[in-house]
C-alpha cells in the first residue's frame, strides 16, 4: 500500500527537512518530493513516498524522521495509468492527459486533453514509464506556471511537445537526433493540431541554428537517458530560463542521485522527483536571475 507522509513548513526548513529525509530514505527508493504551496506565506509542503512502511522501519521511525513537524498521512489511490502499461497498447492516461491510438479515439472523455500518437514508428507512445512521468509533471507545472516557450529535447513521437502545446498554448521547438523520429513527430504535431505552434528540427543536443534565435525556455523536457543528461547538464543550465522549470527523464531510480549531482553543479534546484517502476523523473528549476 503506497503512502505519503507530508509536512507544512517555511522554505528553509523544507529545505532542511528535504535534506535529511533524501540521505536517510532516498537509497532505500523512497522519493521525496517539495512542493511550494503558498510563495508570499512561505509555505512549502515536504513529503516522503512509501511503498510499505515495514520496510523503511514501520510508521513510527518515519514519522521520527520527520523529528519535531506534525506529520500528515495520505494513503495514495491505486495508480491508473500503470494497467494500460501493462496490458499493452490500450490507451494512457497521465495527469489530463489522454494517449491514444487512432482506434481508440472514440474512448476519449469530454475533459480529456486528448493526444494521438500510432504505436510503433518513433518512442513515445505514453506506455513507458518515463513518458507517463513526463506527462503528469507537465501536468502539474502548467497548471500552477504557464510558460511562456518550451523545448522539449529528443522529443521521439513529440508527445510532450504536443502535450505542452496543447494545455498552454504556447511555442514550444520539438527537436531529436533521429531524423526519422522527426518526420514522424511531424506527422503527430500535424494530426494534432498543432503545427502553428510546435516547431520540430534535427539537432544533437544544442548544436542547430534553431537555438540562436531562440536561446532560453521557461520550459525545458528532456527525455533522453542519464549519460546524455548528465554530459548536457551545462548546457541544459544555460537554455533554462533564470527560475525556469526543468523535467528530465529516462532516468534509472539508481541513477537519480548522479544526475541530479550534475545538475545541483549547475546550480539547479531539485524540486520533486516522480518515480514509476524503475525509472524517475526529476523536476528541477533554474538558477535564479543575475
Ligand atoms: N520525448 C519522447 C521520446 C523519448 S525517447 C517521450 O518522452 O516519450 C528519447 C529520444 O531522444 C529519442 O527519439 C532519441 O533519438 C533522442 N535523443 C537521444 N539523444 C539525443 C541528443 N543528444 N539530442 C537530441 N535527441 C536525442
Amino acid at each position: 500500500m503506497a503512502e505519503r507522509f507530508f509536512t507544512r513548513t517555511g522554505r528553509a526548513e523544507a529545505d532542511r527537512l528535504f535534506r535529511t529525509l533524501d540521505a536517510l530514505f532516498g537509497e532505500e527508493g523512497a522519493p521525496v518530493a517539495t512542493a511550494e504551496i503558498d510563495e508570499a506565506a512561505d509555505i512549502h509542503e515536504v513529503s516522503l513516498y512509501v511503498e510499505d512502511a515495514s520496510f523503511h522501519g514501520g510508521e513510527g521511525a518515519i514519522e521520527g524522521a520527520f523529528g519535531a513537524f506534525i506529520v500528515e498521512r495520505e494513503i495514495l489511490p491505486d495508480i491508473d495509468w500503470m494497467a494500460p502499461v501493462l496490458a499493452g497498447l490500450g490507451p494512457v492516461r497521465a495527469g489530463r492527459f489522454l494517449v491514444h491510438g487512432a482506434h481508440d479515439r472514440h474512448r476519449v472523455r469530454v475533459n480529456d486533453l486528448a493526444i494521438e500518437i500510432e504505436a510503433g514508428q518513433a518512442f513515445g507512445t505514453g506506455h513507458h514509464e518515463t513518458t507517463a512521468g513526463c506527462l503528469r509533471m507537465i501536468d502539474r507545472l502548467v497548471r500552477t506556471r504557464r510558460p511562456r516557450g518550451a523545448l522539449d529535447l529528443g522529443t521521439g513521437s513529440a508527445v510532450l511537445a504536443i502535450a505542452i502545446a496543447k494545455l498552454a498554448h504556447v511555442s514550444v521547438l520539438a527537436t531529436d537526433i533521429d531524423p526519422v523520429a522527426v518526420r514522424v513527430a511531424r506527422e503527430n504535431v500535424g494530426a494534432n493540431g498543432v503545427q502553428q505552434l510546435v516547431q520540430t528540427v534535427v539537432a544533437n543536443g544544442f548544436r542547430s541554428p534553431a537555438f540562436k534565435r531562440r536561446k532560453a525556455f521557461d520550459l525545458l523536457t528532456a527525455n533522453i537517458l542519464a549519460g546524455p543528461l548528465m554530459r548536457l547538464a551545462p548546457t541544459v543550465a544555460r537554455h533554462l530560463s533564470p527560475g525556469g522549470d526543468l523535467v528530465l527523464s529516462g532516468i534509472l531510480a539508481r541513477q537519480r542521485a548522479g544526475v541530479l549531482a550534475a545538475y545541483r553543479q549547475q546550480r539547479l534546484y531539485h524540486r520533486a522527483t516522480l518515480r514509476l517502476g524503475d525509472w524517475v523523473t526529476l523536476h528541477l528549476t533554474g538558477r535564479a536571475a543575475g
